[in-house]
């Protein structure tokens, strides 16, 4: 029987991310990334059953369609053609217009391309590498599989913002949500995992990465989540400050600051970087306060207690609750942060399951607590979104 495989496209303003997904297992069959472009040493590295490739990319201009010839000769090279039936492009922003995974042609891409003022690091580099691939693989199907559309179902109270009317009606301004394919998956997942269907079931869900979202998802569908208009909002993450007093923006600005010095402040230079002042990469935090970094010390402080903070005040979104998921690198790895988040819960009633959480790592689901008060229980289930967008591509064929 012949396989059904998907190449997964995520193009980034200086970059290119790849992988060949079996649509059956998950599993990546051929995974890499072209990074650096617009600069001179752009390069591509890919891993291949086991083994890891590089390449340099060649000229100073054109790296995306350059890295898509590439990938053309690499799937023809790896005998993997014949199997790839259809290529999913992941988008950061859908808008409203966008509530699921859409075959793609040209007006899409300029649907995609329109929405850049929401998005301007995300969607212009996607229409990039969208327009690359439809000339690459004019023969494939290919599909787009929005980070906002699972979002889409939020009520208006969870979406508006207590703002002026105009500022949604003018410019769009209104809670949009991103990890929707991350958070999507691990709600489906959590729910096999509970036997429960999962439309009949509801939980917290809690992305926590290099950037970290929240969502209460009340019977399998999203009804809030921590990012916003942008992916700057809600938890603190690896770089960026998430929710923030606005009236902080207008000081920094009236002090001297320009509108780029404070965007790159609090998306470069805030989160786990700027607490700690050390690292924006949650391990090196955790090695650090081992060895009584001050600074590490608060900035884990500072992230659990937000994460708390977040899942207890999304009981307001629901009317029961499963599980609250962790996922994401940190989410999935790290058992000192859980378990502070868990500690911090036990008004709700939460306990850790200690070998539990010992056991969950590294790839591994698994139960790490529970609340017998709200018949719930924590779990860690790893994320895919690359199997969300092959299989939601196949669903679409
Ligand atoms: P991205 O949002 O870029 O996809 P990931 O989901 O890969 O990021 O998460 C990256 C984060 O996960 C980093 O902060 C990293 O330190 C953290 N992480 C990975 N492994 C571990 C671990 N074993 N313990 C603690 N944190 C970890």
């Amino acid at each position: 029987m012949s396989n059904s495989f998907v190449l997964v496209i995520n193009s980034g303003s200086s970059s290119l991310k790849f992988a060949v997904i079996d649509s059956a297992s998950g599993d990546a069959v051929l995974s890499g990334l072209g990074e650096c472009f617009g600069l001179e040493d752009a390069r591509m590295n890919w891993k291949f059953q086991g083994e890891k490739f590089d390449f340099a990319i060649q000229g100073t201009e054109n790296h995306h369609q350059l890295a898509v010839a590439k990938l053309v000769e690499l799937v023809k090279e790896y005998k993997l053609i014949e199997d790839v039936v259809a290529v999913g492009h992941r988008v950061v922003h859908g808008g409203e217009k966008f509530t699921k995974t859409v075959r793609l042609d040209e007006s899409i891409v300029a649907d995609v391309e329109a929405l850049s003022d929401l998005a301007p690091l995300h969607n212009l580099a996607h229409a990039i590498g969208m327009r690359a691939s439809m000339a690459a693989f004019p023969e494939l199907p290919q599909f787009a599989v929005f980070d906002t559309a699972f979002h889409q179902t939020m009520p208006a109270k969870a979406y508006t913002g207590a703002i002026a009317k105009e500022l949604y009606t003018d410019f769009g301004i209104r809670r949009y949500g991103f990890h929707g394919t991350s958070h999507y998956y691990v709600s489906r997942e959590a729910a096999k995992m509970l036997n429960k269907p999962v439309e009949e079931s509801s939980f917290v869900s809690v992305h926590l990465g290099n950037g970290a979202s929240v969502c209460a998802i009340k019977d399998g569908q999203s009804v809030d989540t921590s990012m916003g208009f942008t992916p700057l909002s809600g938890l603190m993450m690896g770089t960026r400050c998430g929710d923030l007093d606005p009236g902080i923006i207008e000081y920094l600005m009236k002090k001297g600051w320009s509108q780029e010095k404070v965007f790159e402040a609090l998306n470069k230079k805030s989160g786990f970087l700027g607490v700690s002042g050390l690292t924006s990469d949650a391990r090196g935090i955790l090695e650090a306060m081992e060895e009584g970094h001050e600074g590490a010390k608060l900035a884990f402080q500072v992230f659990t207690y937000r994460v708390a903070k977040y899942i207890a005040s999304y009981m307001v979104a629901l009317d029961s609750i499963d599980g609250i998921i962790f996922t994401g690198g940190i989410g999935e790895n790290s058992l000192p942060i859980r378990r502070e988040i868990l500690n911090s819960l036990k008004l709700l009633g939460f306990t850790e399951d200690e070998k539990g959480n010992e056991a969950a790592r590294f790839g591994a689901a698994g139960i790490v607590g529970k609340s017998e008060m709200l018949g719930a229980v924590a779990m860690v289930i790893p994320t895919n979104e690359e199997f969300v967008i092959a299989q939601q591509s196949i669903e679409l064929l």
